[in-house]
């Protein structure tokens, strides 16, 4: 009998829960614990890091997991670093379910930078109105830029102030429609959006209302991923289980 660990947080990795909950598969969904009360789960879940490489390996070998499923963020490089690491050290077969990345459309005004201190130099500009949709971790490194306007909007309060002096913080999870963010950056004089490349469709409103009113996106690419393989459906990934190791050179 299979028993799935589905590194999660994300909205493919709840689909492949519900999916394999519907099959009767066994399996647990991991969350790093980045946001107060993460999506219930059909499959029981465990909150928090396993410990790098070794915690993850142990944790595999003590629970007995036969299939791992790294189905986190496009942007959590070091867990999935660790994933194919310690699926390797374990012997434990492991696949990705991962999402396209966004493309630039006719009407988009990107400006795309490598990484979050591409962003951060980029904004060394005269100030600005800025909505920056890059998640609470990472709102320190835009310090180095404190005279712009940063419109946030933020699953959950920073455990700490942002470090910005004239900021507007809103809390929601959405997800959010063109409409709404249209309205969004209208209310709030948005001039420049700052957005990680994620792909999928959980975020891209955003991106959809910035093209819609003609404003200017920087976006920032995704890291670089260590080789493994991957998939981009649910159906692919319970495919991949009913033949494991064999048709996807795992
Ligand atoms: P990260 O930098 O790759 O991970 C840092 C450490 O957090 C990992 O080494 C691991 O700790 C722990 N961790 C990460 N994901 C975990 C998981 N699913 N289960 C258990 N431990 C996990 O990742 P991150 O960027 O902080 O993202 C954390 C989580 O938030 C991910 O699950 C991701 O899907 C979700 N998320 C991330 C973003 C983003 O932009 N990065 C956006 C939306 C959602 P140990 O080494 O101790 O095992």
């Amino acid at each position: 009998m299979p028993n799935l660990l589905i590194l999660g947080g994300t909205t493919e990795a709840t689909a492949l829960a519900n999916a394999a909950a519907e099959r009767g598969l066994r399996g647990t969904v991991s969350f790093a614990g980045r946001v107060d009360r993460p999506r219930r789960q059909p499959l029981p879940q465990r909150i928090g890091g396993f410990g790098g490489v070794e915690g993850l390996e142990a944790y595999l070998q003590d629970r007995g997991i036969t299939h791992v499923i790294d189905a986190t963020h496009p942007f959590a490089v070091q867990m999935s670093a660790n994933a194919v690491m310690a699926c390797s050290k374990a012997d434990v077969p492991l696949i990705a379910l991962t999402r396209p990345y966004w493309k630039e459309q006719p009407g988009d005004r990107w400006m795309q930078v490598t990484d979050i201190a591409g962003a951060v130099s980029a904004l060394d500009q005269p100030p600005r109105r800025i909505l920056l949709a890059i998640g609470r971790l990472h709102l320190a490194d835009f310090a180095p830029n404190p005279q712009h306007h940063y419109l946030l909007r933020l699953v959950d309060p920073p455990k700490t102030p942002p470090p910005f002096p004239d900021h507007h913080m809103l809390v929601s999870r959405g997800p959010f429609t063109k409409a709404d963010d249209s309205a969004l950056m209208q209310d709030h004089g948005i001039d420049l959006v700052v957005s990680k490349n994620a792909g999928g469709t959980g975020a891209y409103a955003k991106i959809a209302a910035a093209r819609a009113l003609s404003l200017p996106v920087l976006m920032i690419d995704r890291p670089a991923m260590p080789e493994r393989a991957e998939v981009g459906s649910v159906a692919e990934v319970l495919a991949w289980l009913d033949h494991a190791g064999s048709d996807l050179g795992v």
